[in-house]
């Protein structure tokens, strides 16, 4: 096209599926000058994934929408395994609840994946005019070598096109690969009115035209066929057979007393797994098929069998002898999938690969839209810092090093399963099938909820080399998530999870666990700090006035949060330095910058026991920088302000004097 028109933009994102739109909302956040295309006209509105795991309800807390999964979403704790008992009838294990329950203030949550994409986009919204540019397809990609180490080079290249409407109704482009999606069509009075209102209000303009797009960086989102990923030439590898799953989301009318119960069943007939839904749905998914690549190629002819008459058989078959059917499908698929991972996920720092497009793995561990809204959302913040101008290049490497090593375990996690679900094992194995399942609930729990992220030692994260300040057995580990309390607000008392204090807004936090304020010699050590701080001990030495500052409102790239362990009614807010309680000239006091572990009396969940919960000395305390993804970069005593200084230097780069 000779009229291609030629733009420039600093991150182009190519796909707006949950990982897309993760990244996005940080761009959107730390006002990047971003752009994000996908080649289909809509968002998901019903189907495809729909677990919400704890990591990433955290995460939700942190952008603000965490309320809205609450409100909609089913919470399921306890899972039930039925197997066919000494006489043969199905017969109940369970329920079965994970220990680590009450590591979170969010447990696993069930919401379809269009709702969730619908909240980011919200968000998206909120703190940007940035919107996802529908039914544009990218086409042509080229990457010039000889720039990657410029930062302000735009080493990529992007031809984009506008499909037509023809194109647009074609099955490769609507139904995400899969046909049998497509027929399901879009059913008015299945969904929620803002859905409704972005369905019908399609912002793409039906012009065909082509653009040439220069980026500095790219990141590709576009799922388990990844275009950007053939563009960069890596390979996916890892098993060559697929398993073909039938999946429906329906109103059951069943008499299983468990059908609103998560779970399995399990019998000589096969296995089922359920998932109770929002709106009184329930997704069924049977494993149907294993198709072997190397042998049949890739035909895929086997999913055309599949229809929703025969996963219900199948299901009858299964629940058998209660009974099952349905009037209501909201969706259903014939869901084929291999394990697969990206050898890389990053080619010279420029370009990523997120979601979908790096890691694929059956539905059955729920953890696809999970993981890929957190690879999104930790490549995003690195990126939107580094195009700012914020932060240090060299971040960028620990995308691959933190979210690779994970994808690996969720492969694993994934193989694991697989064994308990494809192999039918005879009826006598029954019970022995919820022992193999605990056990790789067990195994696998922290990971799969995300309250473990084994993020190794990089200029992200500083590894301890003295606990000093620490509880033997603390949780304050550099590269693992701040584990979540809920504190009272010095000022008014009201109580806060911690999840919600330490914001998604782009800044790294320092922490300052101040221990008991009301101390003297304590008392001291904050003001001596503090002294640091508001830069009374040395020119530009302060990590408040050392490094470049984030365009908009969010200003410097490090905000203060203290939280002390005295008795909330024994301090005041203006005990506290004033560098601390940080005045703004539109907002005033930052009274939401001074936070006190103590119990309070109207809120069971404020226990005062935030303390013992990292393992911090209650009199002593210590101080951390959180990352702006919430996870814990480095931890030192109140005097260490070389460590952090050192710290924050290499991840962040020094503002130019006089600017
Ligand atoms: P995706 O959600 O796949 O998003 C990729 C986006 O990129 C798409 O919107 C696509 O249109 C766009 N795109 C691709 N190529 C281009 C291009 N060249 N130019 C522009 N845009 C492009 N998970 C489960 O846990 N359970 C399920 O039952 C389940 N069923 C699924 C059924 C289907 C039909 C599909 C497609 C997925 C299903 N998933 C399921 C997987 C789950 O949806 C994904 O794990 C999750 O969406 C991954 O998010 P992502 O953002 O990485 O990729």
């Amino acid at each position: 096209d000779n009229h291609a028109s030629e733009s420039h933009t600093d991150v182009l994102i190519i796909g707006a599926g949950p990982s897309g739109l993760m990244a996005a909302y940080w761009m959107s956040r730390c006002g990047v000058r971003a752009r994000i295309i996908d080649k289909k006209p809509t968002k998901v509105f019903t189907g495809q994934a729909d677990g919400l795991r704890v990591r990433t309800l955290e995460i939700f807390d942190s952008i603000g929408f965490q309320h809205r999964v609450q409100h909609e979403g089913h919470v399921t704790v306890e899972a039930n395994f039925w197997v066919p008992g000494p006489d043969g009838n199905l017969i109940r294990q369970g329920p079965f609840c994970s220990s680590k329950v009450n590591e979170s203030p969010f447990h696993n949550t069930l919401l379809n994946q269009g709702r969730i994409e619908q909240f980011i986009l919200d968000s998206i919204k909120e703190h940007s005019g940035l919107k996802v540019e529908r039914g544009i397809i990218a086409e042509s990609f080229d990457y010039d070598e000889n720039l990657k180490d410029d930062p302000d080079a735009y080493p990529i290249t992007v031809k984009l096109r506008t499909l037509s409407d023809e194109e647009i109704k074609s099955p490769s482009v609507s139904g995400g690969g899969s046909p049998q999606a497509v027929q399901s069509g879009f059913d008015r009075s299945n969904l929620v009115s803002d859905d409704w209102e972005d369905l019908v209000q399609k912002s793409r303009s039906h012009q065909t035209k082509t653009e040439i797009i220069k980026a500095k960086y790219l990141i590709g989102c576009d799922g388990a066929h990844s275009w950007t990923r053939k563009q960069v030439d890596i390979p996916m590898v890892g098993s060559s057979t697929d398993h073909i799953w039938g999946v429906i989301d329906i109103i059951p009318i069943s008499n299983f007393p468990d059908i609103r119960r998560l779970g399995t069943v399990t019998n000589a007939a096969g296995m089922i797994l359920i998932i109770p839904r929002e709106r009184q749905l329930v997704r069924l998914y049977v494993p149907v098929q294993v198709v072997d690549k190397a042998t049949n190629g890739d035909a895929r002819f086997d999913r055309s069998s599949i229809t929703p008459e025969m996963i219900k058989e199948r299901v009858q078959a299964i629940l058998k002898p209660y009974t099952f059917d349905y009037k209501i499908c909201d969706w259903w698929t014939a869901y084929q999938i291999g394990q697969r991972i990206a050898p890389t996920f990053a080619k010279d720092d420029r370009v990523f690969l997120a979601g979908d497009a790096v890691h694929t793995h059956s539905p059955k561990v729920g953890l696809g839209m999970n993981m890929s809204m957190q690879d999104g959302f930790n490549i995003g913040w690195k990126v939107a810092l580094v195009a700012t101008g914020v932060a240090n290049p060299a971040i960028l490497s620990t995308y691959n090093a933190e979210r690779h090593h994970l994808a690996e375990m969720l492969l694993d996690f994934d193989r694991h399963w697989s064994g308990v679900f494809t192999e039918n094992k005879p009826p006598e194995g029954g019970l022995g099938k919820t022992e193999s399942m605990m056990k790789i609930v067990e195994l696998f729990e922290d990971f799969a909820d995300g309250l473990k992220a084994f993020y190794g030692a990089s200029p992200l994260v500083c590894k301890l080399d003295n606990e000093q300040g620490l509880i033997p057995g603390h949780h304050l580990v550099p590269g693992e998530r701040f584990p979540p309390v809920k504190l009272r607000k010095q000022a008014d008392g009201n109580t806060q999870w911690t999840t919600r204090i330490l914001e998604s807004d782009g800044r790294f936090r320092l922490v300052i666990l101040a221990g008991n304020v009301c101390d003297a010699t304590q008392k001291q050590r904050i003001e001596t700090l503090s002294h640091f701080l508001a830069g009374q001990l040395g020119e530009n030495a302060s990590p408040l006035s050392r490094y470049t500052v984030l365009p908009g409102r969010s200003g410097r790239p490090i905000d203060v949060v203290t939280i002390h362990s005295a008795p909330w009614k024994e301090t005041e807010f203006f005990d506290f330095p004033e560098i601390l309680r940080d005045f703004d000239d539109t907002m005033g006091w930052g009274y939401g910058k001074i936070w006190c572990d103590d119990a309070c009396i109207w809120d069971r969940d404020c226990d005062g026991k935030g303390y013992e919960r990292w393992g911090v000395d209650r009199m002593r305390g210590v101080m951390l920088i959180v990352r702006p993804d919430q996870y814990i970069g480095w931890v030192g005593e109140l005097e260490d302000t070389d460590g952090m200084t050192r710290y924050l230097d290499g991840a962040l780069i020094k503002a130019v004097p006089g600017k």
